[in-house]
Parts: C-alpha cells; sequence; structure tokens
C-alpha cells in the first residue's frame, strides 16, 4: 500500500509540471486505480514535446529520480475474463451419447470439471465434450464447470436412460425337480435396471449371488406334486419360468428298487413238471392270483401260452423246482427278474428310489411243499400272489408280517394284498408305465 500511495503522488507531479510549467503534454495516461500490488507490469509515460527550446529528453528540468520513477509505473494485466459458449445447460442427451463443443473466451487459464459419464478433448477456442453410452436405464444428470481467474462459468447436464431391458438365463422351465430337497438353479440376470424383485413358491427359498441369485428348493413330503413360476420382474418388466416339484412316492418295501411292465403284460398258463398231488391246482390258484393284482394295479394281464408270456409259471416239487431254476436254496416260491433298465429315480420317504422297466421274459417257480404238510389252496394261491407281485415290479418285501409280500408267508396267508401293498406298486404302473 505503501507503493501504491507513491505512484499516485508522482503522477500528480507529471501533470503539474509538464502541462502547465514546462509546455509538454503527456499522453497514455492510465487510470491508477487498477493498479494493484499483486500483478505488475512495467507501463511507460510517453511525453509529447509541444516547445522547440525544450525538446530534448535531457533537458527536462524536474526532479529526475521522480521521473524515473514515473517511467517505470507499473499497472496490472487488464481484468481476468472468462466466457464459455454456449452457456445453456445440456439437456435431453441421447442415451446413445452426444458431443457439445464449447467456446471459452478467456485470457486466464481455465480448468474444466464434470461427470465421469462426460470425457473432454480440447481444441481450438476451447473443448469437446463428449457423453458416453448410457447403459442404465436410469436417466445422469450433473454439472460442467468452467473456472479461471476466479471465475467460474457452469451449465448442467442431463442424459436420458436406455431404454429399459431384463433378461434372465436360464429362462426354461425347472421341472421334474426330485422331491427330496436341496435342489438348486442359478439365474443370471441381464439387465439395465438397478434393481429387481423376485417372486416364487414358497417352497423355493431365493439367495443373491454374484451376476443373479440361486433358487433352492425344499423337500416335498406330500404324495402330491407342486408346481408355481418364478418371476423376475425389473420396472415392470417381467421374466419367467415355471417350476414343478415331483411329489414323494409311497413306499412300502424293505428295497430301494422297484419295476413296472410297460405295453401288453402276458401271464402264462403255469407248467406242472413232475408229478403232483390233486390239492396242487396251480392252474386256478394262479388265476386267482392274477385276478388280485389285475384289480390291485388297476391294469390288464393277459393270457398267453406259458412259452410266449412274459411272465411263466413254474409248478413243482422243491427239488423240481430247484432243478428248473437252478436255484439249490429251499423255498417256497421264487422269481427269477426279466431284463431291466433304469427309468427314473425318484424319492420316497426322503430316499432315492430307483424306477426300472422290465422287459423279456420273468421266471415264477410254485412248490406244492413238503409232505406231508402241502400248502393250502390258500397258501398256493398266496405264494403265486407273492411271486408274482415281485415278477410284476415289488423288487423288495413289504415290512408287515402279515402281508403278502412279507419275506414269509404266514401258514394263515391266502394271497390278500392290503391296501399299502397295492398302493406302492399301483402308484408306479400309474405314472411310469
Ligand atoms: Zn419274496
Amino acid at each position: 500500500m505503501r507503493k501504491k500511495l507513491s505512484y499516485v503522488i508522482v503522477v500528480v507531479l507529471i501533470l503539474s509540471i509538464f502541462n502547465n510549467a514546462a509546455g509538454y503534454a503527456v499522453s497514455n495516461t492510465f487510470d491508477i486505480d487498477q493498479f494493484s500490488d499483486d500483478d505488475i507490469v512495467a507501463e511507460t509515460i510517453w511525453l509529447t514535446d509541444t516547445n522547440e527550446a525544450f525538446a530534448t529528453w535531457d533537458g527536462i528540468s524536474m526532479d529526475s529520480l521522480q521521473y524515473e520513477e514515473a517511467k517505470t509505473t507499473s499497472s496490472t494485466q487488464s481484468s481476468a475474463t472468462l466466457t464459455i459458449s454456449p452457456s445453456t445447460a445440456w439437456t435431453g442427451i441421447s442415451a446413445t451419447g452426444a458431443t457439445r463443443t464449447i467456446t471459452v473466451t478467456t485470457n486466464v487459464s481455465y480448468t474444466v470439471s464434470m461427470p465421469t459419464w462426460i470425457t473432454r478433448t480440447n481444441v481450438t477456442g476451447g473443448f469437446r465434450l463428449e457423453a458416453a453410452r448410457n447403459p442404465s436405464a436410469a436417466a445422469r444428470s450433473g454439472t460442467v464447470s468452467v473456472t479461471g481467474g476466479g471465475i467460474t462459468r457452469s451449465f448442467s447436464v442431463s442424459q436420458v436412460g436406455a431404454p429399459p431391458s431384463l433378461s434372465i438365463s436360464p429362462s426354461t422351465n425347472w421341472i421334474n425337480i426330485p422331491a427330496i430337497g436341496n435342489a438348486t438353479r442359478t439365474i443370471t440376470v441381464t439387465t439395465n435396471i438397478p434393481s429387481y424383485t423376485v417372486s416364487r413358491p414358497s417352497w423355493l427359498t431365493v439367495e443373491n449371488v454374484s451376476g443373479g441369485f440361486r433358487l433352492t428348493a425344499q423337500s416335498n413330503t406330500a404324495t402330491t406334486a407342486r408346481s408355481g413360476t418364478v418371476t423376475v420382474t425389473a420396472n415392470g418388466i417381467p421374466a419367467s419360468f415355471s417350476v414343478s416339484q415331483n411329489k414323494q412316492y409311497f413306499w412300502y418295501s424293505d428295497g430301494n428298487n422297484v419295476g413296472f411292465w410297460s405295453g401288453i403284460i402276458s401271464v402264462g398258463a403255469p407248467e406242472i413238471i413232475g408229478a403232483v398231488p390233486p390239492s396242487f391246482n396251480l392252474f386256478n390258484r394262479a388265476s386267482e392270483a392274477q385276478t388280485i393284482w389285475m384289480s390291485a394295479l388297476g391294469i390288464a394281464l393277459y393270457p398267453n401260452t406259458h412259452t410266449n408270456a412274459s411272465i411263466q409259471i413254474f409248478g413243482g416239487s422243491l427239488a423240481e423246482m430247484q432243478k428248473e431254476s437252478g436255484d439249490s436254496r429251499d423255498f417256497a416260491g421264487l422269481c427269477s427278474y426279466p431284463s431291466m433298465a433304469t427309468v427314473a429315480s425318484i424319492a420316497a420317504n426322503n430316499t432315492m428310489r430307483t424306477v426300472y422297466r422290465f422287459s423279456g421274459r420273468s421266471k415264477t417257480f410254485i412248490t406244492y411243499g413238503i409232505e406231508p404238510d402241502y400248502w393250502t389252496e390258500d397258501m398256493i394261491r398266496a405264494l403265486v400272489v407273492h411271486e408274482l407281485g415281485h415278477a410284476l415290479g415289488s423288487m423288495g418285501h413289504a415290512p408287515n408280517i402279515n402281508a403278502t409280500m412279507y419275506y414269509k408267508l404266514q401258514w394263515t396267508a391266502n394271497g390278500t394284498l392290503s391296501t399299502n401293498e397295492a398302493r406302492h406298486l399301483r402308484q408306479i404302473y400309474d405314472d411310469f408305465r
């Protein structure tokens, strides 16, 4: 401030000396008030000769020190200026992107700030802005600011969102989910919408994973299947697929396997080997046993010749049956299984079981008992029902000691099938045959 004060004094001296006393005029005058102490450049005061007698510079009769001071008087650069064009808001930028060139008129250096989705390239006279493609369905906005010399020029920018999109993978139906729980499916969600919701049946749990979500099926303990729909919704856009979970099978067997015949099932007329007592009327007992199973399974068993039947029945003494079957054990009845092909895994009592399709021929062997205790007619019927049950698909034994399919027949057995015995095999014929 002291220095600034001295400039004022000098100028006043010059004006008074040259204009009024010595005959010189001062040109290139300036406004002392624009000086600042911070930004000083040299400024020369020019003198115009108006009198020949005092034409020389050196002859100026003034305090030379003061004059030199005046000659080197400094002034500031002119004030900082900064304008931009266009300066209006840049709105409605297409989601695919756009550019705008800004002309900057200034006498100072400047900086530019902008949202991260806008990039700047310097061009002659200013810069060009390029708004990137907006991948999101959400609009976005911000501010571009040009700052220099303490001046800031700003305008707002906004870009519309891309068309909302949603896709899921896989999008195929998720069916035949095992009744036993913990089956999972991971869904990848591709969307430009910030968030989405998942609706699903209550027996499916959902958890977020990277890029989507994972569904886990709970165990279906019911003997009926269940189904529903999984729907992913984002911004009103749905993507869905169907889900269905198998039922839990009813199981009444000590085995894990079960079989069935498809197509025509024929049972041959029994072939009696060797001499048998008159009470061993296997033809009638086999016929009764077939009727019992046809009723239990709701299917037809067609009569056939012994040779051509899918299920062949042999009858005779234990020795003959051992010889015919090749099995040397003591048995009342025996069943040899035909060819089998795996067709399904099913859940029963929360255990996975295997379902087989039978083909070819099955052989059943019935003995007439050890003398003198021949089987009764009821026992023979029960024997045929039991072995025919194996031949038709019961590949295990019923757990109840009184059941016809119990592994050891009671003397009181007559071939009656309990509800559970019938249900165990019938559900297989109903579902797979
Ligand atoms: Zn058995």
